[in-house]
């Protein structure tokens, strides 16, 4: 990206609208302004873009700041709001229309719409384009007092009606809208539009790269026209802000659109807006998911002019590595089956050691009580192995992770032919850690966890919140999705921008995954119990867990999974 004309000078901005809640797409643009300031010793502004009175709201603002946080990022006193500058903006409407750039604009939007053109046709001017400066200004005054309703008028910068960019041809900059503002109150009853609002406040805060996604390619000239205006009338000051577009995020498996999110939560299809399953930053912390793997997923997506559709298993791979790197490893057992030690006596009870992280023994170990009664996964035992089965059946050894070798003896079995109880018999010259525990080698590797101490845990296994690639439409070519992360390139490298298929919509919902959330009753060591809401770990063999920010207690432990050790989906789906 060019700097030059700032002197090496980056400020950027983030510029959420206080409309709802941030999600992954958002976390791509913050990571890429925020990161692109830091990098360059600059700094990045959050800024509230909230010209639009009706829909916004001071809880939404608080969650998108504590989200931008929690994603590592500070934009020290520079948080600002568009509405700061409502009146400037306003001055400066009055100097378009002093300076013959702006006139009021007296026909129905419906007549303006017909008069606006097509891409191959131009517009035909308004029968108010003509008006004097004097009759502009002093009906634009009076929109302002409150004297018309709503939709009765608008203010129209006046450009060019033939222009082949539509954006250009006289676009309306302020329209009536009696309604309160969050932060304005009823200060004001007209309101500016997002084009001519958004390049000022960028100029305003001296910003250098403003930086949106691909979609305002075409306001880029109506971006440049209003400041470069501004900055001859001697209003701005120069360098003026540079308008750069990149490609928004497209992931599969989710829906991105703030309309989809509010009907999956306001139709009950998820538990709310920080429900594990939602693409939203709220529910990713919630999930388990980590502000340093979206970073990463930021890094390895890169940013590029051309949109493309990015795996799901992408995000879920950074999230697995950020995690592998930290969480220290716990034993829970998902799906307990009893196993009893008939050789170990009743009463008794040792310890055993396990290290809490495998490639950091720094992180020390942790002592798990053994037993005879012990639980297991009931997927470790079968009656019947399958080929290549190396778990425990009827004559098999296995080692139980940290502790011995056991031999399977038999098994019970209730009226349904369900198995109750395995039972087996240990070798207590195998103990982990033992001189010679190594020298018997057996295939199997089975977590245990003690009958008496184990405690018992609500487990939510959350899995992707649909179960098709493109919810509610089919799909584009297959190679239009990036599975493997491509290199980040450049935003000026001025490769092609191609839309992402664009196939006619079912409904989404049709789509939803059935499986996306389960609750289960688990058993967790104890040491689980004690840990800290938001507190991530592995569960050995099963994944990565985080006990949940709002419903985790010691006395009853609740924990998500944010995401299974291995992809399963890549293969079946
Ligand atoms: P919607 O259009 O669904 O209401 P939005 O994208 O307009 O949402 P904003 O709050 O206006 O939401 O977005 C704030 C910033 O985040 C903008 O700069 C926008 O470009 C960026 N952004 C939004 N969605 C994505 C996405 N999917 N990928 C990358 N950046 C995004
Ligand atoms: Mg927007």
């Amino acid at each position: 990206m060019r700097t030059g004309k700032y002197g090496g000078r980056v400020w950027t901005r983030f510029p959420p609208e206080p409309n709802g809640y941030l999600h992954y797409g958002h976390a791509k643009s913050i990571c890429l302004n925020f990161g692109l300031a830091a990098e360059n010793g600059g700094r990045c502004n959050l800024r509230f873009d909230d010209t639009n009175p009706v829909k916004e709201d001071v809880e939404f603002e608080e969650s998108i700041a504590h989200s931008v946080r929690w994603l590592g990022f500070d934009w020290g006193e520079h948080r600002y709001h568009a509405s700061d500058y409502y009146d400037l903006l306003y001055r400066f409407a009055e100097w378009f229309i002093e300076q013959g750039l702006a006139y009021v604009e007296s026909q129905s939007a419906d007549e303006m719409r017909a008069a606006r053109g097509t891409l191959t046709e131009a517009g035909r001017a308004s029968p108010y384009r003509g008006r004097g400066v004097e009759e502009n200004l002093a009906l634009f005054r009076r929109m302002r007092a409150g004297e018309f309703g709503d939709g009765a008028h608008v203010l129209r910068l006046k450009i060019d009606m033939a222009s082949p960019n539509i954006n250009m041809r006289d676009p309306a900059i302020y329209r009536i809208r009696h309604a309160s503002h969050h932060r304005t109150g009823d200060k004001w009853c007209i309101y500016p539009l997002y084009d001519y609002t958004h390049c000022i406040s960028d100029a305003l805060e001296r910003i250098t790269h403003s930086i949106c996604t691909l979609e305002f390619q075409d306001h880029r000239p109506l971006y440049d026209w209003v400041i470069e205006r501004l900055a001859e009338g001697g209003l701005l000051e120069r360098p003026l802000p540079q308008q750069y577009e990149f490609a928004r995020l497209n992931l599969t498996y989710v829906v991105l659109s703030k309309r989809k999110l509010i009907q999956l939560v306001r139709d009950g299809h998820v538990d709310g807006w920080d429900d594990p399953r939602m693409p939203t930053l709220v529910g990713a912390r919630r999930r388990g998911f980590t502000p340093e793997g979206f970073r990463l997923f930021a890094e390895r997506i890169g940013v590029s002019k051309s949109d493309s559709w990015i795996d799901m298993s992408v995000l879920e791979d950074c999230m697995r590595e950020d995690l592998n790197a930290r969480a220290q490893r716990r034993i829970a057992v998902l799906d307990p089956v009893k196993l009893v030690i008939d050789n170990y006596p009743a009463g008794q009870s040792e310890e055993c050691f396990a290290p809490n992280h495998p490639q950091q023994p720094e992180l020390g170990k942790r002592a798990l009580a053994f037993g005879r009664e012990l639980l297991i996964e009931r997927e470790d035992f079968a009656e019947h192995p399958p080929k290549g089965y190396f778990r425990l059946s009827p004559g098999a050894e296995v080692r139980l992770r940290y502790a011995f070798v056991v031999r399977c003896t038999g098994f019970e079995k209730d009226g349904e032919g369900n198995v109750t109880v395995v039972h087996c018999t240990y070798d207590p010259d195998t103990k982990s850690g033992t001189p010679g525990a190594d020298a018997r080698k057996v295939k199997g590797n089975i977590h245990w966890l003690s009958a008496e101490h184990a405690r018992q845990a609500e487990v939510r296994l959350y899995d992707r919140l649909f179960s098709t690639p493109f919810p509610g439409s089919s799909a584009p070519a297959a190679s239009a999705v990036n599975h493997a992360p491509e290199q980040g390139h450049s935003m000026l490298a001025g490769d092609d921008d191609t839309d992402p298929g664009e196939a006619a919509e079912r409904s989404f919902i049709d789509d939803l995954n059935p499986l996306s959330k389960r609750v289960i009753r688990a058993f967790v060591e104890p040491a689980l119990a004690g840990a800290a809401a938001e507190d991530r770990f592995q569960f050995e063999r099963h994944g990565y867990f985080v006990a949940d920010l709002a419903d985790h207690r010691a006395d009853a432990p609740v924990f998500n999974r944010a995401v299974t050790l291995r992809d399963s989906w890549g293969k079946s789906g």
